[in-house]
């Protein structure tokens, strides 16, 4: 199996991503440059998680060349809006310390203005264009927000980033982005909002179906989640500060699930969300300003 994805305008995409949500500024340098050495070479990151300069720096530490990693980052709602979401590349641009991103996408589908979430995509649309950004996508994307983006823009996103853990697996939204060609990115791949949150249901790595496939194989329970993630297609972004975890969360491409583990896994979707609700994503609620770089 390969380690990267090509996305729909052929740009290739490391598979197993490293997340930094949550990772305290003061944190992020370190835990992105374990991450580099341990072989990782695509760095999730957003605005709205307040350490994309610190990203930027552990990668110009980690003396890779700039084409050998590849950085997805992600524009808030309050820079929503055509001309905003331009500026706002330049604030990430600034803080990351490069020229170009490698994946761009819109971190929230803001129902509630719509019309600013298209203005924000057209500019996305722009920066492709213009050669700013390498690809262009979508975060927290319902089917229904996919369709009302796919009739007023041009670009087919190439990323929906979603939550996808084996307790919310979302199948109505994973088979929308197959229609159309979208890579589906699977944000809290563990399960981590399934135990740093109350999600209402107990923790994905206690859950003795993936234990029993942890065990036949002689690997951890976040190992199997991420191993099933893949071998269904998508793309998954672990999140961890720690060294070992790290390198546990990328030894994931020497085992192979069988069909069977895989249909077992699938049969633990509950449907209970543990992240908010799209819907719910309001600029009321929602609508912290992101600094300037
Ligand atoms: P994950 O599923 O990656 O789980 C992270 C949690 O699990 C942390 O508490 C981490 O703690 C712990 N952990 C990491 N590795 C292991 C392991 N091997 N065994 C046991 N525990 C482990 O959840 P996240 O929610 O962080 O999602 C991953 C990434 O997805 C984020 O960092 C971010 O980049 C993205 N994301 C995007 C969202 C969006 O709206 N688009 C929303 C949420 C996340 P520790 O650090 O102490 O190891």
């Amino acid at each position: 199996m390969t380690t990267s994805l090509t996305l729909n305008n052929g740009v290739e995409m490391p598979a197993v991503g490293f997340g930094v949500f949550q990772t305290p500024p003061e944190e992020t340098v370190d835990a992105v440059r374990a991450a580099l050495r341990t072989g990782y070479r695509h760095i999730d990151t957003a605005a709205a998680y307040g350490n994309e300069r610190e990203v930027g720096r552990a990668i110009r530490d980690s003396g890779l060349d700039r084409s050998e990693v590849f950085i997805e980052t992600k524009i808030w709602i309050t820079d929503f809006g055509y001309e905003e979401t331009l500026h706002a590349f330049e604030k990430s641009a600034g803080k990351l310390g490069v020229d170009r991103i490698d994946l761009l996408i819109l971190h929230q589908a803001l129902p509630e203005r719509f019309d600013l979430t298209l203005g924000a995509y057209r500019a996305l649309e722009k920066l492709l264009a213009d050669g700013r950004v390498r690809a262009i996508g979508v975060s927290n994307f319902m089917r229904e927000h996919l369709d009302r983006l796919l009739a007023e823009t041009s670009v087919v996103p190439a990323v929906n980033q979603i939550e996808v853990h084996p307790y919310f697996q979302q199948p109505d939204v994973l088979a929308a982005d197959a229609e159309h060609g979208i890579v589906s990115q699977a944000w809290s791949p563990i399960g981590g909002i399934t135990f740093y949150r109350d999600s209402g249901h107990t923790s994905t790595l206690e859950d003795p179906t993936i234990a029993r496939s942890a065990q036949a194989h002689g690997r951890t329970p976040a190992q199997v989640m991420l191993r099933w993630g893949l071998q269904r297609g998508r793309s998954v972004i672990p999140k961890s500060t720690r060294a070992e975890r790290i390198d546990e969360n990328f030894a994931v491409f020497d085992f192979e699930l069988t069909d069977e583990e895989l249909i077992a896994i699938d049969a633990l979707d509950t449907g209970v969300r543990g992240g908010p609700d799209p819907e719910e994503v309001t600029l009321a609620d929602f609508g912290w300003e992101i600094a300037e770089a």
